[in-house]
């Protein structure tokens, strides 16, 4: 490997995300402009906060809510992911298992297929036209190494309720060909979304259930009963932060969720030739079992959307702004675009972007409403928050609400986790483990097994 990346003449770092490019980035709405008294205050315009205000609304419609977001409603990592609404849970399936049973971590696996669903039915219902496609995931594997990842992780779910109609083992070449893809697996609980879509039309729809939704006003201090912004505070019985990668740039909060920046480049749209060379003729997402993993999916235009590492971790947990992107990594998403489809040789990169995505300490997410302060929050999803968002703004509502129901009842309600080391540990773990696992892909071309160094990496990081 070691392509030149070929860029287009109208290459485009960073501003947002691609998935911005057509309706242009939006321009922010008023910002709060003094005091007010509302029900619920959710920090954050991404899914998980406008989820929750949706569902709010439309449990009880007479609720005050309003939502203070600090730029505009999807400048974060909802506005700029890969687009895949999987089911793959946000977290371990043991370690949920560990504090509540084996048959909750099958609850909490079976509400996330669940909720692929319900966010295409609201999508339908609000009229939110998000290019959804629920073409399914196929995540192949390139060594023997990765096979019998692939192999033992199929294996595996069996136990968590995840049975074959949910995700088998399949030829390489059934759906799409990766070259070089020795195994692959199946599953059809994945969509394809053009996230920003999603975003900008569950703004609009909860602007329409009465939620107002002020902008360019960035909480500076959460307390019980108020949020602060330097242009008025927000009373509210409670307050919801739903900032997930940001969350380490508020007040006493920078150890909670380590940011992690993950990148993506996208093609040209690419000719009906390419299309069939590579047989990817439905809406599947791809993704692959390196320990550097990437993701892509097919744009609704005939792009490739292809994601990856990039540079992980900015010391201390500071987070990128417009998502510009290093160098270095464009070319390494861009030369590993072309080794799974040389086809692809041709095209060029039309755009370049990173978001930042937040990862706790057990690497499970969480969603809590403490009844006594009223303070709650959800995130932690480690790269699955589109589906996970959802089902976290439901929960949400059912715990301000004071309701028991089934979904309060699952295993990442009120889950208390260990903060990150302070740094430069921090910044050193994060690194090493990234460093391993560069390292144990390179040694895992000539050896059959799992390197140890991915073992040293996941026990340095707890992943
Ligand atoms: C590049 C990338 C690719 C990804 N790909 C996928 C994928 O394909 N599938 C998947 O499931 N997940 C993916 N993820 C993760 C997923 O996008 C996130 O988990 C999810 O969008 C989180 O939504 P959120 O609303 O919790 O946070 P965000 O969307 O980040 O929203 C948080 C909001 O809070 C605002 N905010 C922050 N601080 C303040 C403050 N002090 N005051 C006011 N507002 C504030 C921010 O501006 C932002 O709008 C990806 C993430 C990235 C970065």
């Amino acid at each position: 490997m070691n392509a030149q990346v070929s860029l287009s003449s109208g290459f485009v770092n960073g501003d947002v995300s691609f998935w911005y490019r057509a309706s242009g980035v939006p321009s922010p709405g008023p910002r709060l402009d003094g005091d007010l008294q509302a029900d619920v205050v959710i920090v954050g315009a991404g899914y998980t906060g406008l989820w929750t205000a949706y569902y709010l609304k439309q449990a009880r419609p007479s609720l005050n809510v309003v939502v203070l977001e600090k730029d505009f409603a999807g400048f974060g990592a909802s506005g700029r992911n890969g687009g895949w609404l999987t089911g793959d849970l946000a977290g371990s399936h043991q370690r949920y298992a560990a504090t509540h049973g084996v048959e909750a971590a099958r609850r909490l696996q079976r509400e996330m297929y669940a909720s692929i669903d319900e966010v295409i039915g609201v999508c339908e219902k609000e009229a939110i036209d998000a290019d959804v496609v629920k073409g399914g995931v196929v995540n192949v594997a390139r060594t023997p190494a990765q096979a019998a990842r692939l192999r033992a992780s199929v294996s595996a779910a069996r136990a968590w309720g995840i049975e074959e109609t949910d995700l088998r083992l399949v030829d390489p070449a059934e759906r799409l060909r990766v070259t070089g893809a020795v195994a692959a697996s199946w599953s059809p609980h994945c969509a394809r979304v053009q996230p920003a879509k999603l975003v900008q039309g569950l703004a609009r729809a909860v602007r329409e259930l009465g939620v107002t939704v002020y902008e360019r006003t960035p909480v500076t201090e959460i307390a019980p009963g108020r949020a602060v912004t330097p242009f008025g505070t927000v009373r509210a019985r409670h307050v919801l932060r739903a900032t997930e990668g940001f969350t380490s740039r508020l007040k006493g909060l920078r150890r909670q969720w380590l940011p992690m920046n993950s990148s993506l480049i996208v093609t040209e749209p690419l000719p009906a030739s390419f299309w069939e060379t590579v047989g990817w003729q439905g809406s599947e997402l791809l993704g692959d079992m390196a320990h550097y993993y990437m993701y892509a999916q097919r744009t609704a235009d005939d792009r490739i959307a292809f994601g990856g590492r990039g540079r992980p971790y900015l010391y201390g947990s500071r987070v990128d702004a417009r998502g510009h992107t290093h160098e270095r990594t464009v070319e390494a998403l861009w030369e590993l675009l072309i080794d799974f489809f040389p086809a692809a040789a041709s095209s060029s990169v039309a755009h370049a972007w990173s978001g930042v995505l937040g990862v706790p300490r057990d690497w499970c997410s969480t969603v809590h409403v403490d009844p006594a302060t009223g303070l709650g929050w959800a995130g932690g999803y480690t790269g699955h928050g589109v589906t996970t968002a959802n089902l976290a703004g439901r929960t949400l509502r059912d715990l301000v609400v004071g309701e028991r129901t089934a979904l309060t009842e699952l295993p990442w309600v009120g889950r208390r986790v260990r903060a990150w080391e302070p740094e430069p540990l921090r910044w050193l773990g994060v690194h090493a483990m990234y460093r391993l696992y560069r390292m144990a892909d390179h040694r895992e071309r000539s050896m059959p097994r799992t390197s140890a160094l991915a073992r040293v990496a996941d026990l340095i990081t707890g992943h």
